[in-house]
Formats: C-alpha cells, sequence, structure tokens
C-alpha cells in the first residue's frame, strides 16, 4: 500500500493500488473511493453535504481529470448528501442499488437534521449544492461499468446495515460501504441484524477475489477482521434472540450481555424486533 497523502485544501488519501484510492475525510471517518480508468472514474459515496463533498472532488480531480460517475453504497446522509456538488459540477451518472435509491427519495430530507452540526448549509437546506440529488441510475441485479480497461463490478448480496447495501468490486478491491465497519461498532440503526451476518458471511467468502477490502469507515481491513465481526454479530443476535425468549416482554435485560456497548446492543434489540418488510 502507498503512503498516505495529505495537501492543504484536500482531503487525505491513499493509493491502494493500481487505480484504486481510499479519500478519508474527518466527518465520520468516511472512506470515499476513487476508481480511475482510461476513460472514466469513479467516485464512491459524496460525503455528508457541500463542505464534504467540496474536498473529496478537489482530491478527486489532484487525482484526474477524467469524466466522473458516482456510486452511494447506501442511503445514510454521510454518503449521499455530496450528490448535488458533484452533479453541480457535471458528473450525470448516479448508481445506487434500487432499495437504496428509493430510500433516499423518501428519507433524505429527514436525515437534514444529522448534520447540523457539520454542514449546517445541507441542514437548512439552503446554499449553494445542499439540494438532494437521487440516483439516476437504480441498481437492480448485478451491474459492471467500464471505465476503460477497469471493469467494475455492483452488486447486492443481501440486506444488512440496510436494505440497499451496493458492493463495489474493481480488480483489485472491494469498497463495502458500511456492510464492514472498523473503528467504530457496527451501526444496526436500520439494520437488519438476522441478515446482515448472512451477508457478511458472503462478504468474507469473497476473500480469494480481492487484494484489498475498504470498508464504509476507518482502516482498510483484512478478512479475519470481517470474519471477526462476523462471529460477534452472529453472537450477538442468538444471545439476543435467547434472552427475548428467556424474559420475553423485556429484551432489555440482554443489554449487559451483549458483545457492544448500550447504545448499540438498545438499536440491535429494537431492529430484531422489527417484522421484515
Ligand atoms: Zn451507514
Amino acid at each position: 500500500m502507498s503512503e498516505t497523502v495529505q495537501t492543504k485544501d484536500m482531503a487525505e488519501y491513499v493509493q491502494v493500488a493500481p487505480g484504486n484510492y481510499v479519500i478519508r475525510t474527518g466527518n465520520y471517518s468516511l472512506n470515499s473511493g476513487l476508481v480511475v480508468g482510461r476513460t472514466k472514474a469513479m467516485v464512491i459515496d459524496t460525503g455528508a453535504g457541500p463542505r464534504q463533498a467540496s474536498l473529496i472532488y478537489r482530491t478527486v480531480r489532484s487525482l484526474t481529470k477524467l469524466p466522473l460517475v458516482v456510486v452511494n453504497t447506501h442511503s445514510h446522509f454521510d454518503h449521499i448528501f455530496g450528490n448535488a456538488y458533484f452533479a453541480d459540477n457535471g458528473v450525470h451518472d448516479f448508481y445506487a442499488q434500487r432499495n437504496c435509491a428509493h430510500d433516499m427519495a423518501e428519507t433524505a430530507k429527514l436525515q437534514r437534521g444529522m448534520v447540523a452540526d457539520t454542514e449546517p448549509e445541507m441542514a437548512a437546506g439552503n446554499g449553494p449544492h445542499t439540494g438532494i440529488k437521487v440516483p439516476t441510475k437504480p441498481v437492480d441485479q448485478e451491474l459492471t461499468v467500464n471505465l476503460g480497461d477497469m471493469p467494475v463490478k455492483l452488486f447486492y448480496l443481501g440486506r444488512g446495515h440496510t436494505d440497499g447495501d451496493l458492493l463495489v468490486g474493481t480488480p483489485s478491491t472491494l469498497f463495502a460501504g458500511d456492510l464492514v465497519e472498523q473503528g467504530a461498532p457496527p451501526a444496526f440503526e436500520d439494520s437488519y441484524p438476522r441478515d446482515w451476518v448472512e451477508t457478511l458471511r458472503r462478504v468474507s467468502s469473497l476473500r480469494h477475489e480481492y487484494d484489498v477490502l475498504v470498508p464504509g469507515h476507518g482502516q482498510t481491513v483484512s478478512d479475519a477482521f470481517v470474519r471477526s465481526m462476523w462471529e460477534t454479530m452472529n453472537m450477538a443476535v442468538r444471545q439476543a434472540e435467547q434472552a427475548s425468549r428467556e424474559t420475553p416482554g423485556d429484551s432489555t435485560k440482554a443489554i449487559p450481555i451483549l458483545p457492544y456497548g448500550p447504545l448499540q446492543s438498545r438499536a440491535l434489540l429494537k431492529r430484531l424486533q422489527t417484522p421484515p418488510r
């Protein structure tokens, strides 16, 4: 892996494989991806508003002048609210899993309040590049986007962190969005925990296909990390289910035994009780 590079007015970035970069921005320790082919380049996740997006965009433009396409890995604000900035800078093609595209159209406005501290203009919906730009290219089934000598596979492995997590696989690198999260516990708020366990197993089964795995937040990780995340979540789901059988009506009794902090344990228990859509 190359060294991390940081220049004034740009985000920190690292080349993880030829033509594959991770652009790290401080807000939420977000990992955006950049994949550069011969004729086009792809940006994966655009930040929480125009401030973060402009940092990501400047960094992208220091690395390539090629036309851009954008992928949103899922519909959470920190991955999508920079879309308008990219659209206003000439990007037409925004890819996302179909459920994600649908969810963005429904919930993006409601998510504005989440960025009041970091992106006040986005929170208020007032100012340049603060519109909600929903994906123009909803992805139903596996799709390969060719950037020119750089085929990039967009695919879905099932529900997990949300019901619309799109994975991005280049010849060397898997960008996993928040299905895999390093440096923070998994975020269960919109998740399908039982399905997420199975989806993580599927991510791990791809370990021989990629040299690098980039999570949605934090450092690049090994397959051992994914398996450990899977084992922990599998155990947590079983423990929570057992506790709710033993003390029906008060699943919060399980919180002290679960392998996460109280906030995440509460979110996990709540989502385990949510009937599947
Ligand atoms: Zn997320």
